[in-house]
């Protein structure tokens, strides 16, 4: 039978269409409950029991459902497992809803109380501490294709930090790969987006409404004085305070004042050198074997985002980078101080975030509770880093920043118990002493509860019943109770006691003084927990008034620690503090592979330092020699020890001298990537492309067996124009491994390229391999040693040697794979007939008088120029 849906499927249907894609948890008491496909999604990705609850269209309806007290972790679940939520909450009691029955005149029985939603629950616009983690940013990201290129907007709205930037070209996955967001808007026209980009619609994009919002948000007449932002940009921003909007129904969370972030700032990184050079990502995905893992030393979560932002986004102005190292410095020669600093830090909550929750009207007491705590720490960190003698100037500024809450800290400080509740439905965190009529109240209540104690003793004396007691639940309040044998005792009409409930085993009772006491209890506690509501508003008010300075000094905190933090790693590490100058070089004496040392030393093993000279003489080195013996290592610590440096960070190595790098490639041949199943040739291809367009002369370059995932002709004779191309057009700074012997023969024609190689020996049969880079090309490539290094079994080697020996006589009959590149044309001359190609064509092209042309002439001049290109 399929009757009319029930109101509540009405209600429930109509608030189904809001959601759209998101789940709906819709509240019944003190339950979500989740119906249809979104029951199904849910309980699959919670794993949790998929019911049934009555019927629509004559079908079950499936449903599942989780407590409400206990919502936030399924929520932290979902979210993960990538879903978003619409939050449905009753918004009437159910007196409320019969009340507004009657007035309406329905039927009061089948009246259903109210809901809508609430709020969206989605990756990117999550302030909860529950559902973030510590030491990531949670970063929305809005992007509005214009014309003239994409504008980005970033936001991590727990902390109220938001970018603005204009990406073209190959700069808008760049920016994404840096960013790594948690959730992405973009206009559902825009045929660019990636799959899991969410649509929203056009006309929440448009740039003059990004910039009245943002000057509304921050109540300014015109953005001039927070920077000078570009069309695209202002759509950007656009989207994301309109989608912010949407998700918060219409409560905006906290958002500072937007930066502008310009191109040229940082080192230029696009997201393949990012995935090879694991910054905060391993290959595998995690941070377990990422950069970030193995550096960060960070004592908060604030701190830990930081370095995550600095090691994603190096610095490209010497002077910035500088003023950085100095303050590790300061750190580093002062073991005192930064230990004493780090235990302060390591007190200090997280009031970036505290603050988020606050300004987005979701805060909590505990979240007061930790502004002030934090703010505490941080007048101290401000102090111990004053009485430090010659503070850099960056650690001078960061730290003024930290003080000038004392009154606020003050007034948090009276106003709250030590400890704060999350709930504060309850009371119980305005401190004794803050309030004289709230202290009042409670002593009220504190004097009725000592009362019916009192009152317990009397009536079981009165009584005789020493088994009498004076109890309390939710659903009855205070009452009398006695195991039944001694209910008739009570119940006789003149004792004073009135019968309210009788129990298996137990009969329970009110009685006139009980009543006067439970009501002095009631009345005294609903009042106290208005005054302390009334409070709370009062307290997060002065905060949300303070917050820009309040902002200011949690990223003031985080800077200090990343500072103090990498101070640490160095020493930890006997790292060295870089030297930055403007030439092109990068000579690094004793450098080591951060991670790689690490993982080593965990196996008892040690690392071999190698050193690094490129130099405007000396640009490009050409690395061969063995299969594991240490060139992808070598190649990736020269990008990590300059990206390190860039961001502010010693090095691992004895001394390095860096010159500040632009831009920043790291490649790696198409094999070692086969187990990601994608077309591998062609990703090397598109990626060494990229490289070729991009790279400058400030560039620094390392390719990794480039021209490997393809055939050995193809493969050689690629990686060869690679090498040529970086030596003879980008002129950039370059390290390049290669197993092919025969690219050794580019050192005769190209005067700035090196030949080294990781050196290796044969004992007793057994290769041993050195990991040490020696000047010179390698003598043979030791791939079958490698093989049996590796475990191929004897008898397979044995066949390969017998195989491999004949290719070798066929090689020297032939003058082998290199054969005829004696004769090979220098680059610069291929280089220069392309462009006398070129002229030519257009030679040819300008002399058509193509008004003189039939159509006929002009389609056979077309095929002519086109045999001629
Ligand atoms: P290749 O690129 O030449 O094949 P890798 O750089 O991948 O070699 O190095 C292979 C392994 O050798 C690494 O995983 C590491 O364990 C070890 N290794 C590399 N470089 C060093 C070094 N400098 N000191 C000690 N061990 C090293």
């Amino acid at each position: 039978m399929s009757g009319k849906p029930t109101p509540m499927m009405q209600q429930y249907l109509a608030l189904k269409r809001e959601a759209g894609d998101a789940l709906l948890f819709y509240r019944m008491g003190d339950f979500f409950e989740l119906f249809f496909d979104d029951a199904r999604t849910a309980a699959g990705v919670l794993d949790i029991a998929l019911t049934t609850r009555g019927e629509h269209g004559g079908e079950p309806v499936p449903m599942c459902g989780v407590p409400v007290h206990s919502a936030e972790g399924y929520l932290a679940r979902l979210i993960k497992g990538g879903c978003r939520v619409a939050i449905a909450e009753q918004t009437e009691t159910p007196e409320q809803a019969k009340e507004r029955a009657r007035r309406e005149g329905t039927p009061v029985s089948k009246s259903l109380v109210a809901r809508d939603i609430v709020r969206f629950v989605t990756a990117g616009t999550l302030t909860e501490e529950a559902l973030l983690e510590p030491r990531r940013a949670n970063l929305l990201v809005a992007l509005a294709p214009m014309r003239d290129g994409v504008g980005l907007a970033s936001c991590d709205i727990s902390t109220g930090r938001m970018e603005l930037e204009d990406c073209t070209g190959d700069a808008l996955d760049a920016a994404l790969a840096r960013l790594g967001a948690s959730e992405i808007v973009a206009p559902d026209d825009w045929e660019g987006a990636a799959a899991e980009t969410i649509a929203r619609p056009r006309a929440d994009f448009r740039s003059e409404d990004g910039e009245a919002r943002l000057r509304a948000i921050h109540g300014v007449a015109t953005l001039d004085g927070l920077g000078s932002f570009s069309r695209p940009m202002l759509a950007a921003a656009a989207g994301l305070i309109a989608y912010l909007d949407h998700a918060g129904r219409g409560t905006l969370p906290f958002l500072l004042p937007p930066v502008a972030r310009g191109s040229g700032a940082h080192l230029a990184m696009d997201a393949a050198t990012r995935a090879s050079l694991e910054i905060l990502e391993a290959q595998g995905g995690g941070r377990a074997g990422s950069l970030i893992a193995c550096v960060d030393r960070c004592a908060t979560g604030a701190g830990a985002r930081q370095l995550a932002e600095d090691l994603s986004a190096p610095l490209a102005d010497r002077m910035a980078i500088e003023a950085r190292l100095v303050s590790v410095q300061h750190f580093h020669a002062d073991p005192l101080l930064r230990a004493d600093l780090r235990a302060l830090l390591r007190q200090a909550p997280d009031i970036g975030r505290a603050l988020g929750r606050l300004v987005a009207g979701r805060g909590s007491p505990r979240d007061l509770g930790q502004i002030r705590d934090g703010l505490t720490e941080a007048q101290r960190v401000r102090e111990m880093l004053s009485a430090s003698a010659d503070l850099p100037a960056l650690l001078r500024d960061t730290g003024a920043a930290l003080g000038g809450h004392g009154a606020l800290v003050d007034h948090l400080a009276r106003a709250l118990v030590p400890s704060p509740p999350t709930e504060r439905g309850q009371g119980n965190f305005i401190a004794a002493g803050y309030d004289h009529a709230l202290d009042a109240l409670r002593e009220t209540s504190g004097n009725a509860r000592k009362a019916i104690a009192a009152l317990e003793a009397r009536y079981r004396e009165d009584t005789g019943t020493p088994s009498l007691k004076i109890k309390h639940n939710k659903v009855l309040g205070y009452f009398i109770e006695v195991p039944a044998k001694h209910g008739d005792k009570l119940m006789a009409p003149d004792s004073g006691f009135t019968h309210r409930q009788t129990m298996a085993g137990a009969v329970r009772f009110n009685s006139l003084g009980l009543h006067e006491e439970a009501t002095r209890i009631a009345e005294a506690g609903a009042h106290a927990l208005a005054a302390e509501e009334a409070h709370f508003e009062q307290l997060v008010g002065e905060v949300v008034a303070t917050r820009e300075a309040i902002a200011a000094t949690a990223a003031a905190l985080a800077r200090i620690d990343v500072c103090a933090a990498l101070a640490e790693r160095a020493v930890e590490g006997d790292w060295a503090r870089p030297e930055m100058v403007e030439e092109a070089c990068l000579e690094v004496t004793g450098g080591r592979h951060p991670v790689v040392e690490q993982a080593l030393a965990k196996a008892g093993e040690r690392f071999v330092a190698n050193d690094c000279r490129l130099g405007s003489d000396d640009r490009l080195w050409l690395i061969g020699g063995p299969n594991m013996g240490g060139k992808s290592t070598f190649l990736r610590q020269n990008a990590l020890i300059m990206l390190l440096a860039q961001a502010g960070s010693f090095v691992p190595a004895t001394s390095a001298t860096i010159g500040l790098a632009d831009r920043l490639f790291s490649r790696v041949g198409a094999s070692d990537n086969l187990a990601r199943g994608r077309s591998t040739f062609m990703v090397e291809m598109v990626e060494t492309a990229a490289i070729l367009s991009q790279a400058t002369e400030r560039s620094f370059v390392i390719l990794d067996e480039v021209g490997r995932g393809t055939s050995t002709y193809d493969g050689m004779a690629l990686a060869w124009a690679v090498v040529e191309a970086v030596h003879e057009q980008l002129a950039c700074r370059c390290l390049f491994a290669t197993h092919y012997h025969e690219l050794s023969r580019l050192a005769e024609t190209c005067d700035k390229l090196s030949l080294h190689h990781v050196r290796a020996r044969e004992w007793k049969g057994d290769l041993v391999l050195l990991h040490e880079l020696a000047r010179g090309a390698a003598d043979r490539s030791y791939g079958l040693s490698v093989a049996k290094l590796a475990g191929v079994p004897g008898p397979v080697i044995k066949r390969a040697k017998a195989v491999l020996d004949r290719l070798e006589k066929g090689r020297e009959q032939t003058g082998g794979l290199g054969a005829g590149l004696g004769e090979l044309p220098l680059f610069a001359a291929t280089l220069q007939a392309e462009e006398e190609e070129g002229d030519a064509l257009r030679e040819a092209i300008e002399a058509i008088d193509v008004d003189a042309l039939s159509p006929r002439e002009a389609l056979d001049t077309l095929y002519a120029l086109q045999a001629k290109a």
